[in-house]
């Protein structure tokens, strides 16, 4: 068969005039043409957004494709993955629709609970990363109901203003995520008499937040003054998340699914246990944990974490895109430095990272520990490659000020 000589199908550009000639079924694109028709395609979506598109441009991605870029960062949460996308898709899709049929797309604010270090955070900041829209962290155990000691809900959407640069409409479309939500769960033996500041009443005060209103937000955060002037936020297409770890909730499940679990027992069965209960989590859980009702409500979504073992805490430091590994690797590469780790170096990190219960977020403190005398000496030196070992590791870890630490 003679060989048939190509041309781009759109310029008519021979092969060997072009850098790249892609095949198509019946012709071939060269990559001007292909550039080109992108752009036309770009053109013609920016003329002309959707009728009742008066916000700013959001980059609106498919569930699929939102989470294939958590799995980009995020190791394992598969369920979580799926959850927040899909929920993050229609809060999204909800502000662009059309509300003239009556037809109103209920906001899906999402709880997801895990024990800490497990990626919670690190979902939402991916996800508003992703969707390039504000995102704020806000820790529930700081805020207090108003007239009391502490911050006051608003504050959670100060901070929100700031990092949009009080652009009130970007801010508008951001997402906030709420750290340890099970902290200001209504706690039954509670000593005060008169009334539960940091908890139900906190609770009650989220509620106008989640429940999408008008907000008068006092720009600087912090406590509202008589004379401050307030900026309006209407926190209707602020989509929330909160996390929280929830311990002990494994009781209330299992007791809501009639399973028996095994006292108090402590030890590693009763764990993996308890931890494969957290999958058949629903709303009636986190009520019986001591959130309101009315909370409960405004939190349609409800996803778990799974605890991380071993093998996903050795991915974590490898395979993310911006994982610990390829950090360091970048940071003496700088230097000119080939920094490389043997398998069982890792595990050791791994290992210590379990051992003193520091989850994922120990394995950064882990690291340093490891790798501070070459940070310091190295660049200094003509030494040009440094592999860790598992005996460099143990030897740095050990006379490290972390080993000194007790396991807790
Ligand atoms: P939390 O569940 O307490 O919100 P974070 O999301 O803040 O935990 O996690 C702390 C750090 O641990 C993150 O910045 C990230 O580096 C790492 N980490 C935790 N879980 C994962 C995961 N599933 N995949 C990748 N990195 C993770």
């Amino acid at each position: 068969m003679t060989e048939k000589k190509s041309n781009c199908s759109f310029c008519g550009l021979p092969r060997e005039e072009v850098k790249i000639l892609i095949a198509g079924v019946t012709g071939h694109i060269c990559e001007n043409c292909a550039k080109q028709a992108n752009q036309i395609v770009a053109e013609e979506f920016s003329a002309s957004p959707p009728e009742n598109n008066v916000q700013k441009k959001l980059e609106l991605k498919f569930p699929i494709e939102i989470k294939e870029k958590l799995d980009e960062y995020v190791i394992g949460q598969e369920e979580a993955k799926k959850v927040l996308s899909v929920a993050v898709y229609n809060h999204y899709k909800r502000l662009n629709s059309d509300t003239s049929d009556d037809v109103e797309i209920e906001k899906s604010n999402v709880v997801l609970v895990g024990r800490t270090g497990t990626g919670k955070t690190l979902l939402a900041k991916t996800i508003a990363k992703l969707l390039k829209v504000p995102f704020c962290i806000a820790d529930a155990t700081v805020l207090t109901q108003a007239g009391y000691v502490g911050e006051d809900v608003e504050s959670v959407l100060s901070r929100l203003l700031q990092v949009a640069d009080y652009d009130v409409e970007a801010a508008e479309r951001g997402i906030v995520f709420i750290d340890e939500i099970d902290k200001i769960a209504r706690k039954d033996d509670n000593p005060s008499i008169t009334r539960d500041v940091s908890g139900e009443g906190v609770q009650q005060a989220l509620l106008k937040l989640l429940e999408g209103s008008e907000v008068n937000v006092p720009p600087q955060g912090g406590r509202k003054h008589p004379e401050q002037k307030m900026i309006q936020v209407n926190t209707k297409g602020i989509l929330f998340v909160c996390g929280g770890a929830f311990d002990g909730i494994e009781k209330l499940i299992a007791q809501r699914v009639n399973r028996q679990t095994i006292g108090f027992s402590t030890s590693d069965q009763m764990n993996i246990d308890n931890d494969s209960l957290l999958q058949y989590i629903n709303a009636t859980d986190i009520k019986n944990f001591g959130l309101i009702p009315e909370l409960v409500g405004r939190f349609p979504v409800l996803s778990y974490l799974d605890p991380l073992d071993p093998n996903a805490l050795k991915r974590i430091l490898t395979e993310p895109k911006n994982s610990l590994v390829k950090q360091y690797e970048k940071i003496f590469k700088i230097d000119g430095i080939k920094l490389s780790f043997e398998q069982k170096a890792l595990d050791f990190m791994v290992t210590k990272a379990i051992e003193y219960k520091l989850g994922a977020r120990g394995l950064r403190s882990i690291c340093e520990a490891v790798l501070t005398d070459a940070m310091f000496e190295l660049p200094s030196t003509k030494v040009k490659t440094l592999k860790v070992t598992e005996a460099y590791a143990k030897g740095k870890f050990n006379k490290s000020k972390m080993s000194k630490l007790k396991v807790a």
